[in-house]
């Protein structure tokens, strides 16, 4: 049995809950429930507080988690990083009020910063070298300057509009966070093999996610050429058309560079193009 920390409810909960769920994983997760054992699959999920996942994973609590990078990396704990799971993704940025001028960060120097990350904030400081001032807030970071407690601040940017509504701009970006599947540093043999497992699902989902099945009619002469744009996983599956001189042609093709691909294709006299999403990829 592998043991599981994610949040309890926030910002990581829904993709948290979906990740495991398009794995296949099936398990309740009503409001009240602090821990939820899975029906089909050697997994137990405990719900909680973000901020104390780095700690419990670190101590063996559980096993793994699900967590920010930002609170992974403030609260300075030892963790395995197995995998980056591409969403809550934000940025740690400082910000200043509107009408303060802003032209390198030597301008941070006898600032001060409020913030909830102390260690992060700290780290950059000292990396550029800039003597400021840190005052550790708990909450309402961004009321810190309008009320005359901090010059600056330093705390998660999502759109900005947050921000903006309290007349402040971003000046500098510190990190660029995503939430992180941890896990402790020494788990045990059958453990570490159902978090294999379980990595192997959330895997063939995202490469399915990233690449699409495509099928296209080509004259033979233009296969060559064609193949060439559609490498797939091994090479492209070529079948002959009823049509005399002609094939059908099937491959994958990698979502980011989709729309060039069809491009190219069509320059290069490919016909009758589909294109379907893929369920599941294993590479
Ligand atoms: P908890 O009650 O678990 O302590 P919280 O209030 O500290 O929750 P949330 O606001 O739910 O935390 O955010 C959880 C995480 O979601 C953040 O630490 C960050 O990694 C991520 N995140 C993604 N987008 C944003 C955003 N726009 N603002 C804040 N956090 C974001
Ligand atoms: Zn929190």
């Amino acid at each position: 049995m592998l043991k599981i920390a994610i949040q309890k409810s926030g910002r990581l909960f829904e993709d948290s809950t979906a990740l495991l769920r398009d794995a296949g994983i099936a398990f309740g997760s009503s409001p009240n429930r602090l821990r939820s054992q899975a029906s089909n699959f050697p997994l137990e999920i405990i719900f909680l507080r973000d901020d104390d996942i780095p700690e419990y994973v670190e101590g063996g609590v559980v096993d793994a988690g699900i967590v920010g990078e930002n609170v992974f990396l403030e609260k300075r704990k030892t963790a395995r990083v197995i995998d980056r799971l591409g969403f809550g993704q934000c940025r740690l940025s400082i910000a200043l009020p509107k009408n303060t001028p802003y032209r390198s960060v030597q301008d941070l120097n006898h600032l001060r910063i409020a913030t909830t990350y102390s260690h992060i904030l700290v780290d950059f400081l000292t990396a550029n070298n800039i003597q400021a001032d840190v005052h550790e807030v708990s909450g309402a970071v961004e009321l810190a300057p309008s009320l005359g407690l901090a010059d600056a601040i330093f705390d998660i940017v999502g759109t900005g509009s947050t921000l903006l509504a309290n007349g402040l701009y971003e000046v500098e970006t510190v990190l660029r966070s995503e939430a992180l599947l941890l896990a402790g540093p020494g788990l045990a043999q059958e453990k570490q093999e159902i978090l294999d497992r379980l990595l192997f699902r959330i895997h063939a989902n995202r490469n399915a996610k990233n690449h699409r099945y495509i099928l296209l009619n080509a004259p033979n002469d233009q296969l060559e050429t064609i193949s060439r744009l559609l490498p797939g996983m091994k090479s492209p599956t070529v079948l002959p058309l009823a049509i005399e001189g002609w094939s059908s042609l099937h491959s994958v093709v990698r979502e980011d560079v989709f729309w060039e691909v069809l491009e190219q294709l069509k320059a290069a006299g490919a016909q009758g193009i589909l294109v379907t999403p893929i369920e599941r990829m294993i590479l």
